[in-house]
């Protein structure tokens, strides 16, 4: 049976139908500009949206000999909140057995869940979004702590400014975004252009 993954420009149109993906000149609360902006978790509301997106990243992990031999003996990684909905429907796709997540506490990134030393079965982290791969380092850092391998990794829409591996395994996404970023209102096209401001969060 062939699985079809869909284009990156298919799935570039359900962001943009949900309005994950909107463009126009956003402002940052760390003051850059920029022409376009994510919100991964409106594209998530839509539990027929979330699945074809999580279905989607699912089928390349399976397309991984590490991970499709070790199913379902596998861990879902969430690094952050917006990552969970991602995980849960990965897991289903793949029928993986565990999932787990993390949350900032005072400044730290720590696991939901209490876990011990070898509890964790060999995980794939995976997140809705990849901007610096701040957080996916983090979660690295958590799961080798915990003294489990890392098998898999990957978002639905990674940044030309995240790392392409980690720890050897390669990121996987379904929309490589070339990122247009400026550092302050001085660099940036749409202020030139007089274009309205709208001041958004991460
Ligand atoms: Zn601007």
């Amino acid at each position: 049976m062939v699985e079809l993954i869909p284009s990156q420009d298919a799935v570039m149109q359900i962001l943009k139908r949900t309005e994950a993906f909107r463009e126009g000149h956003f402002v940052y609360p760390n003051g850059k500009h920029s022409p376009h902006y994510f919100q991964m978790p409106l594209a998530f509301r839509y539990y027929d949206t979330a699945r074809v997106l999580a279905v989607a990243l699912s089928r390349k992990f399976r397309l991984e000999k590490d991970i499709s031999s070790q199913l379902p003996k596998v861990s879902m990684i969430s690094p952050s909140s917006g990552g969970i909905p991602v995980a849960f429907g990965v897991r289903d796709a793949l029928n993986a057995e565990q999932i787990y997540w993390a949350e900032q506490e005072n400044g730290k990134r720590m696991f939901r869940q209490y876990v011990n030393q070898g509890e964790i079965n060999p995980c794939i982290i995976v997140d809705d979004i990849i901007r610096s791969g701040n957080a996916i380092d983090e979660s690295v850092d958590l799961v080798k702590s915990l003294v489990a391998r890392i098998i898999g990794c990957g978002a639905i829409v990674k940044f030309d400014t995240a790392p392409d591996e980690i720890e050897g395994v390669p990121i996987k996404s379904l929309i490589n975004f070339d990122v247009r970023m400026y550092e302050s209102d001085q660099s940036c096209t749409e202020c030139k252009d007089n274009v309205k401001t709208e001041h958004v969060r991460f």
